[in-house]
C-alpha cells in the first residue's frame, strides 16, 4: 500500500473544541437564564474557569476513565463540566434528571460515578436517592440555593475558587472514552452508550454542515433540548468548534419564558422535541412575541407534526427543520433540509420525512425476511446504520447484543428510503400495526388525525383483534372547547388514509401519557386497554 502522506495522527478529540474556544472565540458568549434575568460570560472566561475545574477535579483524584456525573439543567457550568471532563482524560456522564430513581440508582451505580455535579434547583430530587448511590465521593452543588441532605457536599464556586487558570492537559487517544448517556429502553435495565472524543468531534463537525444543523460563527443558539438528554444533541460541542453563542435556558422550558428568551436574546437557532414547538406556536399565536431572529428550529426525538411546521411557517414565517437520530447514534442521523426549485406539496412531502442520510452516516433497511429493501420511496423495512459516530456495544452490558450485528446497528426503527437518500420513519418497530398481514404506520395515522384542527394530540395503538391479529385504536385528545365525535375524525381520516387503515374505534382522552423525555407513551396506553380502562366509541363505516 502506498500511505497517504497527511497527518493521520492529528488527534480529533474534545480538546480541540476547547483549543478554539480560547483562541478563536474568545469573544463569543454564553448567556444563562435565572431567575431573575441572565448571567453571561465569554468564552474566554469559560475557558479559564474550565483550567480550574480541571485542576480542582485533579486534586479530588479524577483519575483518566473515571466516570463524573451531572445533573443539571443546560446552563454555563454546565457547559464548563462538559469540557473540563472529557478533556482531562475523564468521562462526562450525563445522567437525565427525569427517570425514575430506580433506574437513576442502577445507572449511577452501572457507570460507578465518582462525583455527581447538581443544580442546586435539583437538590430536592437528587438527595431522595443520592444515600443508593453507591461509588459516588462527593456532590458538587452549582448555584447558592440550599444542599439539603446531600452527603460529601462541595459548592462548585468554592470549588474552583483558588485554583490556577491554566491546567496541563494530558495528550489523549482519540478512541478514548468522552461521555456517557444511557437510553431508558423499553424493557430490561437502560443502557450505556459510551461516546470516544474521535466520535463527539466528528459529530460536532457533521452537526455545523448546512444541510445538518448549519451553526454558525454568528449564530446565537438556544438549545432547549436538555444537556442530559444525548448531550443537548451535541450542539455545546458543535457551537464551541464553530464559535456560536450558546443560550442557555435553565429549568425555564416552559413557552412564555422561552419566547422572552429569543425574543431578548436575538436566538438565531432552537433545537428541541415538537411538545416544546407545539407550546410555543398557541403562545406566539395569542402573544405575538418577536421571533423574527430565528434562521431556523430544530425539532426531532420523535416526529415532528407537519401541521405544526406548516403552521409556524405560515403563521409567523419560522422553518421547522426536522431531524432523527437516538442516543446510540449521539444523536444526529437525517436532517430534512428539502431540495431546492420544488412544487409545494413536494416541498412539505420532504419536509416530513425524516431527512437526508448525513455525510459518514451509512444506512440500510433490512425487510422481515432479513433481505435488504431497496430505496424506492416505497419499500419498508428496519432500519439500520453504522458510522463514525454510531455507537458499536452498550457499556458493560451484554444483554443488548442483539441490537449490533456485522457493523450495523438495529434502529428498531421501520422506514422507507428514497432514491436521493431522504428516510421516512413509518412507525417504531414495536409500534406498527400488523392487520391482517399488512403493516399500517400508527405515526402516519398520528400525523393525519393531528392535522384536525380540533385535535391537540393523538396517539395509535394496536387492538388485538381476532378476524385481523390487530386493528389500529385511536386515542385522541381534543383541543379545549372543541367536541369531536369519533364519526368526525373518520370522516376526516378517510380521503387521507387507505380505507382499511381507518381506525375502528376512536378512545377520546384527556392527555396522552408522556415517558420520562417527553415522547408519547404508548406502553401506558397499552397497558390501560390491557387492562379495560380504556374507554372507545365504536365507529360505524359504511361499506
Ligand atoms: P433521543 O434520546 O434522541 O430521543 P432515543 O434513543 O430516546 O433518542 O429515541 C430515539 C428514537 O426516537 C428513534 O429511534 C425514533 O424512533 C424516535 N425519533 C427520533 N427522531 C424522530 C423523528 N424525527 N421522527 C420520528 N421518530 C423519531
Amino acid at each position: 500500500m502506498l500511505e497517504g502522506l497527511v497527518q493521520h495522527d492529528f488527534p480529533l478529540n474534545l480538546q480541540h473544541v476547547l483549543g478554539r474556544m480560547r483562541g478563536v472565540f474568545g469573544d463569543s458568549e454564553v448567556v444563562t437564564l435565572n431567575g431573575d434575568g441572565t448571567t453571561r460570560a465569554k468564552y474566554s472566561e469559560v475557558c479559564q474557569r474550565v483550567d480550574r475545574l480541571a485542576n480542582a477535579l485533579d486534586s479530588l483524584g479524577v483519575k483518566e476513565g473515571d466516570r463524573v456525573a451531572t445533573f443539571g439543567w443546560n446552563s454555563q457550568r454546565h457547559l464548563e463540566a462538559y469540557l473540563a471532563i472529557p478533556c482531562m482524560g475523564a468521562v462526562l456522564h450525563t445522567l437525565n434528571i427525569r427517570l425514575f430513581p430506580d433506574q437513576l440508582i442502577y445507572i449511577a451505580n452501572h457507570a460507578e460515578d465518582r462525583i455527581v455535579f447538581v443544580d442546586d434547583v435539583l437538590v430536592p430530587v437528587l438527595e431522595k436517592m443520592a444515600g443508593e448511590f453507591e461509588t459516588v465521593e462527593h456532590f458538587v452543588v452549582m448555584g447558592d440555593g440550599d444542599c439539603g441532605s446531600l452527603p460529601n457536599v462541595i459548592r462548585y464556586e468554592e470549588l474552583i475558587a483558588d485554583q490556577p487558570s491554566t491546567f496541563d492537559w494530558p495528550e489523549l487517544q482519540d478512541n478514548q472514552a468522552a461521555g456517557l448517556a444511557y437510553t431508558s429502553g423499553t424493557t430490561g435495565n437502560p443502557k450505556g452508550v459510551l461516546y470516544s472524543h474521535r466520535s463527539q468531534l466528528l459529530h460536532a463537525f457533521g452537526t455545523c454542515l448546512a444541510d445538518a444543523m448549519g451553526l454558525q460563527a454568528f449564530d446565537r443558539v438556544l438549545p432547549v433540548v436538555p444537556m442530559f438528554h444525548v448531550n443537548a444533541w451535541g450542539i455545546p460541542y458543535a457551537a464551541g468548534l464553530i464559535g456560536s453563542d450558546l443560550v442557555m435556558p435553565m429549568q425555564f422550558l416552559q413557552a412564555e419564558p422561552l419566547a422572552k428568551l429569543i425574543e431578548e436574546e436575538r436566538v438565531t437557532i432552537a433545537a428541541g422535541v415538537p411538545t416544546v414547538w407545539l407550546d410555543l406556536l398557541n403562545y406566539a399565536d395569542e402573544h405575538k412575541p418577536d421571533l423574527s431572529s430565528i434562521r431556523t428550529v430544530i425539532g426531532g426525538g420523535s416526529a415532528v407534526p407537519l401541521a405544526l411546521m406548516q403552521a409556524f411557517q405560515e403563521r409567523h414565517g419560522i422553518t421547522i427543520t426536522q431531524a432523527w437520530g437516538m442516543t446510540e447514534m449521539s444523536p444526529l442521523g437525517t436532517v430534512a433540509r428539502p431540495p431546492a426549485g420544488l412544487e409545494e406539496d413536494e416541498h412539505w412531502r420532504y419536509r416530513d420525512s425524516a431527512g437526508r442520510i448525513m455525510p459518514l452516516v451509512e444506512a440500510r433497511l433490512i425487510t422481515g425476511d432479513g433481505e435488504e429493501a431497496p430505496w424506492d420511496g416505497t419499500s419498508t423495512g428496519e432500519l439500520e446504520v453504522r458510522g463514525p459516530w454510531i455507537a458499536s456495544g452498550y457499556y458493560e452490558d451484554p444483554t443488548g447484543r442483539d441490537k449490533f450485528h456485522d457493523g450495523w446497528l438495529r434502529t428498531g426503527d421501520i422506514a422507507s428510503i428514497d432514491s436521493q437518500g431522504f428516510v421516512k420513519i413509518t412507525d417504531r418497530a414495536k409500534d406498527v400495526i400488523k392487520s391482517g398481514g399488512e403493516w399500517i404506520s400508527s405515526v402516519e395515522l398520528e400525523g393525519e388525525l393531528m392535522a384536525h384542527p380540533d385535535v391537540a394530540e393523538a396517539a395509535v395503538i394496536a387492538k388485538p383483534d381476532e378476524r385481523w391479529q390487530e386493528r389500529p385504536l385511536a386515542c385522541v385528545v381534543c383541543r379545549e372547547g372543541a367536541s369531536l365525535s369519533a364519526e368526525d375524525l373518520i370522516e376526516h381520516l378517510r380521503p387521507r388514509v387507505a380505507k382499511w387503515w381507518l381506525p375502528d374505534e376512536i378512545s377520546f382522552i384527556d392527555e396522552v401519557p408522556k415517558t420520562s423525555v417527553g415522547k408519547f407513551d404508548k406502553k401506558v396506553l397499552r397497558k390501560r386497554l390491557e387492562a379495560g380502562e380504556l374507554e372507545s366509541e365504536p365507529v360505524s363505516q359504511p361499506a
